[in-house]
């Protein structure tokens, strides 16, 4: 199994630390594809900590903390990824998680640890990353897929930041096809227009 689950779906790391929010939400399961949840189990959820904390100590160029997750944690890093998830898509979520982490200042700068073990440090970890991406703005281009059948994040490095599929060939087209084919159902046209469906590519 590819604990990689950026590499899951092929998707760039995010910038900086933001990278373990983004892990987070593509350790969710999709259906169409076949796809395992790698937190309904503690091995997979372990394996997916491990490579996610990893890469968030390349991105950022610290120690990455070791945290261990145990089978109770599992249904609170789930939750945590649905309010994730839910932030990103601008719903309000006015329930207030978990943020312990101890703030020191070192060579010129501010760093943090987050506290405890288990889910408790994940939810800290991921909580405050996300916080610091709202501030500089880069939470705005970390999005799911529009696809509703994938959602996987990804991280939109386009010029305008308008972009809504993870990947075009696969779920954008996917999509604007399904669309096209729906707006043929709702008005029948007397004249076919195969071949000449409208692409809207973004
Ligand atoms: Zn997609």
């Amino acid at each position: 199994m590819n604990s990689d689950d950026t590499g899951r779906f092929l998707l760039a790391a995010a910038p900086g630390g933001l990278s373990i929010v983004q892990d987070l939400l593509n350790s969710a399961s999709m259906p169409v594809a076949s796809i395992p949840d790698l937190l309904a189990d503690e091995a997979t959820a372990q394996e997916w900590l491990d490579a996610s904390l990893s890469r968030w100590g390349g991105q950022t160029g610290r120690a990455a903390p070791r945290i261990t997750i145990s089978r109770a944690d599992l249904p609170a890093l789930r939750d945590l990824r649905d309010h994730v998830r839910g932030w990103l898509t601008d719903a309000d979520d006015p329930s207030p998680q978990v943020l312990h982490a101890d703030v020191s200042f070192r060579d010129g700068h501010i760093t943090y640890e987050p506290r405890g073990d288990g889910a408790a440090a994940v939810a800290s970890l991921v909580n405050l990353e996300a916080l610091l991406a709202s501030h500089t703005g880069a939470l705005t281009r970390l999005k799911t897929c529009l696809n509703p059948d994938c959602g996987a994040a990804f991280y939109d490095r386009s010029r305008n930041g308008t972009r809504v599929w993870h990947d075009m060939k696969t779920c954008g087209n996917t999509m604007n096809l399904r669309a096209s084919r729906a707006r043929r159902r709702e008005t029948p046209s007397p004249q076919r227009t195969e071949g000449a469906e409208s692409r809207a590519d973004r």
